[in-house]
Formats: structure tokens, C-alpha cells, sequence
């Protein structure tokens, strides 16, 4: 199906919603103004009629018995151009003044003009000049009575047309205007909205591709949209440290076989080519380097296998102090052989973990204690329960690390003073192997460490898991 632009379609909505009300607003507003409007016109008939009735009601003497006829013809006559008829009779119907007989020729002129008029401009309300019979009274006494003939229902004089006419044209003047200005501001706002989502959408193409340098500039003013620019910036810097790390990963996994993987291929060289005798102690040290290079690939397969989606599946409840005392015997004869005083402080917590994942984090980190100690060294492992989590404490002191060195020893491939190391054949991997299996335990992991002083490795793991 042909899809269709998120900025014609908001555009298309917002113009939708408001031709919708600027239209149902003109409509009503016309029709209630209109009904009002005749209503106050036909307030203003009876009020005129009912003027013309008290006025001519005045006119009569009751003294004399008399009519003034004189005040009674201009009263007739205004009411005459004003569209009223009338015909004003006593008790004893005997006429004392009559329109129609006054000026004949006007009154029909009068009718004929004011019938034109509406069959023109209201053809619909079908109106018809009526009589209506009126009674004269002067102080509750009947005297007379007047028969007034006029448009009815209503009628509009030309100024009250005109009015209208006026009131509509402004009415819809003021529609058109703001559907304009609607208009105007729907298209401008579906742009805001739709051109960072445009842009965005090209970015991500783009780091689709690979570029991931690209990046959204510009401000946005609507925070869900701020927060998917934000998104797939972050996205792409997130993928540009992954390829970075991917690069120098590929590049330290050449580096670390190259040395090892050299130095046997020319041993054996110069022993194939005669050059060397094949000595046992040559052999051996062929037989060392082959072992580091072994021992490089198991721990790149432990870190692939802790980081491949984070392999903690079998969570049960474990006794560290167990794991920690069973590690401390495995490692006893390289505890025993650098004479070093160890000691496990602490209570029996237990935790929801990973057993095997965490007796490797633990592995690796005693391991370390006793690699980096010297002979006659002390190592303590203290183990603190706390309200939600424990915390595992492994201190010696050993060599210590720098201050310029710990931010990065968590890194895969990372040695401290790394000619120093070299003896000990760590390939820089265990601790970014325990890093690993203690952030998939939402643990935390910390080092506190002085040169030459010695180091403290802090564990914080939550005993829920
Ligand atoms: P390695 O296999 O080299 O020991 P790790 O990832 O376990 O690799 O450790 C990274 C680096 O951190 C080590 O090379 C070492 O310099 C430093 N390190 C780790 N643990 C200790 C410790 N207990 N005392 C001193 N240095 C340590």
C-alpha cells in the first residue's frame, strides 16, 4: 500500500479538524444569529404596533367626544413609511381615519414594495400583509379601535438587511482568516514535527551503512522527539565504540599469539634445521609458550561465553563462604608454595548467583591476589552481609596498581606495566572476565589499590540477584 508522508498526513488532519470547525462554528453562530435576529425584528413589530395603539389612544377627547384627526393623520402617516397600515374606527365602526382612503395609491405602493422586497429576499417565510383589530382604551374605557395591516410573520427594512448582511460577511471573513492562519500553522507544525523524524530515519539509514560519525544537530523543541534523536545518537556512538573495541580486540588477540606463536615456530625452526640441539629444556620451553597460547584461547572463550547473552542461567542459592573456602583449597599448594598468610573473615551469606560464574569471578580474583603478592604476603577475604546485598572483599598486599593504571585494568588485554607481567603470563583477560559475570549479576565491582602497598577488590552483589 502507498504510504503515505507523516507531514501531509498531519498536515491533512489538522486541516481536516479545522474546516470542520471553523465551518460547524459558521454554520451555527449563522443560524442562531439569524433566529435571534428575527425574533428581536418581531419584538420590535409588536413593540411598533403597540406604540401606534397607546399613541392613537391619546387622541381621543373624552370630553368633546372628539377625535384629533390631525395627530391621527401624521401617527397614520409615519406608520405608513414605516410599513404599517392603519385604520383607525369608533365603537359604532364609524371610520375616523383611514390609510387606505387618505392615499390610496401610496398604501398599494407601500404593500406592493415591502412584498416585493421579502418574496426577494425571503421567498422561504412565505409572508403576507395581515390586519389585526386593536382596542383603543382610555382609562379602561374602550374608545375606539384601529386595525393595523402589516408583513407578517416579520419584516426587514433594508437597514436591518443590511445588518445582516454585514454581521454574515464579517462572520465569514473571521472563518476564512483563521482557517487560513490554521492552515498556515497546521503545515508549519507537521514540518517540525515530521523533518527531525525524516532526519533521523536518514541517520539511521546511514549508520545502518556503517557511517557512524553522523549525527543529529539540531534542537528540537518536542521532548519525544529530543528523546529518539537522543536515541539513535546514542546508538551510534554506542556501535562506533563497539566497532573500536571489535578493531583493537581483533588487533590484541594478533599481538598476544604473535609473540608466543613466533617464538616456538623459530625454536622448532632451528632445531628442524639442525642449528639447535632438540634438548629437553627447549622442547619444555616450546611446550610453556604453546600452554600460554592455550591458556589465551580458554579465557577468550570463558569472556565469549560470560558476555554472549549474559550466561547466568542457573541461579540458585549459594553459600559464598562454601565457595570461597573450596576456591582457597584448589589454590592451597600456590598458597603454601609463596608462604603467603591467608585468612577468610566474615558470616555465611548467601545469595541467588550463578555458582560456576561466580566461583570463576572469585577464581580470578584470588588468583590475581596470589600472582601479584609476594612471598611472606598476606591475602584476607572478607565477606560483610548488608540489608539488600553482600560484599566480598579480596585484599593482599602485593605489588599494587597505579593510579594511572586502575580505570583500565577492568579492560580486556590490559596489564599494568605490561614487561612486569610478562612473567606471570596473564594474557589481561580475568578481570574483564569478572567484570563481565558481575554486571550480569547486577552487581558492582570496584578496586581500591596503592603501588607497592598492595590492592583491596570490592564486590557488591545483591542477594536477590
Ligand atoms: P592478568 O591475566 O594479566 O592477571 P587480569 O585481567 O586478571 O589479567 O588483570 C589485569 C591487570 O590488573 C594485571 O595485569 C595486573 O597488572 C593488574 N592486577 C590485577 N589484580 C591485581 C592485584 N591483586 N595486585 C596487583 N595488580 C593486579
Amino acid at each position: 500500500m502507498a504510504k503515505r508522508s507523516l507531514k501531509s498526513q498531519l498536515s491533512l488532519t489538522i486541516a481536516m479538524a479545522v474546516f470542520v470547525t471553523v465551518a460547524l462554528i459558521s454554520v451555527l453562530s449563522n443560524l442562531f444569529i439569524s433566529e435571534k435576529f428575527k425574533d428581536y425584528i418581531a419584538q420590535k413589530q409588536t413593540q411598533k404596533t403597540q406604540e401606534i395603539v397607546s399613541s392613537l389612544s391619546q387622541q381621543y377627547n373624552a370630553k368633546t367626544g372628539q377625535w384629533n384627526t390631525d395627530f391621527i393623520h401624521t401617527i397614520g402617516m409615519y406608520a405608513l413609511y414605516d410599513g404599517y397600515i392603519i385604520k383607525v374606527h369608533e365603537n359604532n365602526g364609524t371610520a375616523v381615519w383611514d390609510a387606505a382612503f387618505h392615499d390610496m395609491t401610496l398604501c398599494t405602493q407601500v404593500m406592493a414594495d415591502i412584498s416585493e422586497w421579502m418574496q426577494e429576499k425571503y421567498p422561504r417565510i412565505n409572508g403576507e400583509f395581515t390586519s389585526r383589530d386593536y382596542p383603543l382604551m382610555q382609562s379602561g374605557q374602550e374608545v375606539g379601535a384601529v386595525t393595523i395591516s402589516y408583513y407578517g410573520p416579520y419584516f426587514l427594512s433594508e437597514n436591518d438587511f443590511q445588518f445582516l448582511k454585514a454581521l454574515n460577511t464579517i462572520l465569514i471573513s473571521i472563518g476564512s482568516v483563521s482557517l487560513l492562519f490554521s492552515l498556515i500553522l497546521g503545515w508549519i507544525m507537521a514540518r517540525r514535527i515530521s523533518m527531525p523524524i525524516t532526519q533521523t530515519a536518514n541517520i539511521a539509514k546511514e549508520i545502518s551503512a556503517g557511517n557512524y560519525d553522523i549525527r543529529f544537530r539540531e534542537e528540537t523543541r518536542t521532548r519525544e522527539l529530543e528523546a529518539l534523536v537522543t536515541s539513535v545518537n546514542d546508538l551510534a556512538d554506542s556501535l562506533k565504540e563497539q566497532q573500536n573495541l571489535r578493531k583493537i580486540l581483533t588487533a590484541d588477540i594478533a599481538h598476544e599469539l604473535r609473540t608466543p606463536l613466533t617464538t616456538v615456530s623459530t625454536h622448532l625452526e632451528a632445531m628442524i634445521e639442525g642449528i639447535w640441539e632438540p634438548t629437553k629444556v627447549r622442547l619444555q620451553s616450546c611446550h610453556e609458550e604453546i600452554n600460554r597460547i592455550t591458556k589465551l584461547v580458554k579465557d577468550l572463550e570463558s569472556l565469549a561465553e560470560v558476555e554472549q547473552n549474559n550466561l547466568i542461567s542457573h541461579k540458585t542459592l549459594i553459600n559464598l563462604l562454601e565457595i570461597v573456602t573450596t576456591i582457597s583449597n584448589n589454590l592451597e599448594m600456590d598458597i603454601f608454595n609463596k608462604k603467603l598468610d591467608f585468612t577468610v573473615l566474615g558470616q555465611v551469606p548467601c545469595i541467588l548467583a550463578d555458582k560456576d560464574r561466580i566461583s570463576q569471578a572469585i577464581l580470578n580474583l584470588l588468583s590475581n591476589a596470589i600472582k601479584y603478592t609476594p612471598e611472606n604476603g598476606h591475602i584476607n577475604v572478607v565477606l560483610i552481609e548488608k540489608k539488600n546485598s553482600v560484599e566480598l572483599m579480596i585484599e593482599d598486599d602485593g605489588i599494587g596498581i597505579s593510579k594511572a593504571d586502575q580505570p583500565f585494568i577492568f579492560e580486556r588485554f590490559y596489564r599494568a606495566e605490561k614487561s612486569r607481567n610478562r612473567k606471570t603470563g596473564g594474557a589481561g583477560i580475568g578481570l574483564a572476565i569478572v567484570e563481565s559475570i558481575i554486571n550480569a549479576h547486577n552487581g558492582q565491582i570496584r578496586v581500591e589499590s596503592e603501588l607497592n602497598k598492595g590492592s583491596k577488590f570490592i564486590i557488591d552483589l545483591p542477594k536477590r540477584g
